[in-house]
């Protein structure tokens, strides 16, 4: 089984709006939306679920008013200056709170209460689902605003798109991955046979391209870049292109910038599915030459 994996140094590159016309051309692949904080791939594919589970990750400390003597040993002890003092609504007795946004979940609190008065239960910080589309079965989250973990929501939705991708007898995976190079990137690269970095003939674009490479040659994964909007700087394009294989990955075609892209996302559909013209020949082409540079075992190098 092969895990495609789109990502792009920053959001804002198109990178969805790119794998999403990739699930319409890839004809039976598991998909696989690992940009869990913002996620929107399916505007575009519009997922029916079939499956949803809550995603529960880490811990936070309550206390039980009725229980606590209000000895202060746990605001004592904890780091984060998550726990305050408080009245009690029945007696007017001093007892302690804890600041639900502020805990960390440490847990010194709850070891070191001598009135066994802090609950600590498992936080819920999002759900997932498994979802059919019109593209194929999709694996997607969503992370609660605010909550952290979004790393191990990524790893929980590749591993079920994966699971998915066996029972289906899928031998395709395709991910729609974080923007960046923090956690949840590591988590969505880890292991993917190819990726794919999306990025834009902009200075920032060039940078973040750089780290995104360094990544992948960290985790010696074969990358191969596009570059989007590439006519509203060539040289640029041709600049970042010339890096890109100078770092050990394969430039696999550039999309020209086109309103076709706008006027497909309200219509709610990919560019290859909403337009015949030249965007969507673009896209088709980057898709080929990405599945043809497969074979190929080069791994970024060092930039
Ligand atoms: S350590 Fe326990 S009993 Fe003491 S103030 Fe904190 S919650 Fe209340
Ligand atoms: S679990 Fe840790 S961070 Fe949260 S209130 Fe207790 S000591 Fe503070």
């Amino acid at each position: 089984m092969k895990e495609l994996v789109v990502i792009s140094g920053k959001g804002g590159t198109g990178k969805t709006s790119l794998t999403a016309s990739f699930a319409a051309l890839a004809t039976g692949a598991v998909l696989a939306d690992c940009d869990v904080d913002a996620a929107d791939l399916h505007l575009i594919l519009a997922p029916e679920h079939r499956h949803r589970e809550e995603f529960r990750s880490g811990h936070a400390a309550t206390i039980r008013a009725a229980d606590c003597v209000g000895c202060g040993r746990c605001a004592e002890l904890c780091r984060y200056d998550s726990i305050f003092p408080a009245i009690r609504t029945d007696d007017g007795a001093p007892v302690f709170e804890v600041d639900a946004s502020a805990c960390e979940g440490c847990g010194v609190c709850v070891w070191n209460c001598p009135a066994n008065a802090i609950d600590f239960p498992e936080q819920v910080c999002g759900e997932w689902f498994i979802s059919t589309t019109r593209h194929g079965s999709m694996v997607h989250a969503r992370l609660t605003p605010g909550a952290e973990n979004s790393g191990l929501l990524v790893a929980l939705v590749r591993e079920k798109s994966r699971q998915v991708a066996k029972q289906e007898k899928r031998d395709l995976v395709l991910v729609d991955g974080p923007p960046g190079t923090g956690c949840p990137v590591i988590a969505a690269v880890t292991g993917a046979s190819s990726l794919l970095v999306v990025t834009e003939p902009t200075v920032s674009g060039e940078h973040d391209l750089e780290r995104v490479l360094a990544l992948a040659q960290h985790f010696r994964i074969p990358a191969a870049v596009c570059i989007n909007k590439w006519d509203l700087h060539p040289e640029l394009t041709e600049r970042i292109e010339t890096k890109a294989r100078a770092a050990g990955a394969i430039p696999v075609g550039r999309v020209r910038y086109d309103k076709a892209a706008t006027a497909a996302q309200r219509q709610g559909l990919a560019v290859v599915e909403a337009d015949p013209g030249p965007m969507a020949d673009d896209i088709r082409a980057v898709w080929t030459t990405w599945l043809d540079a497969l074979d190929t075992s080069a791994l970024p190098t060092s930039t």
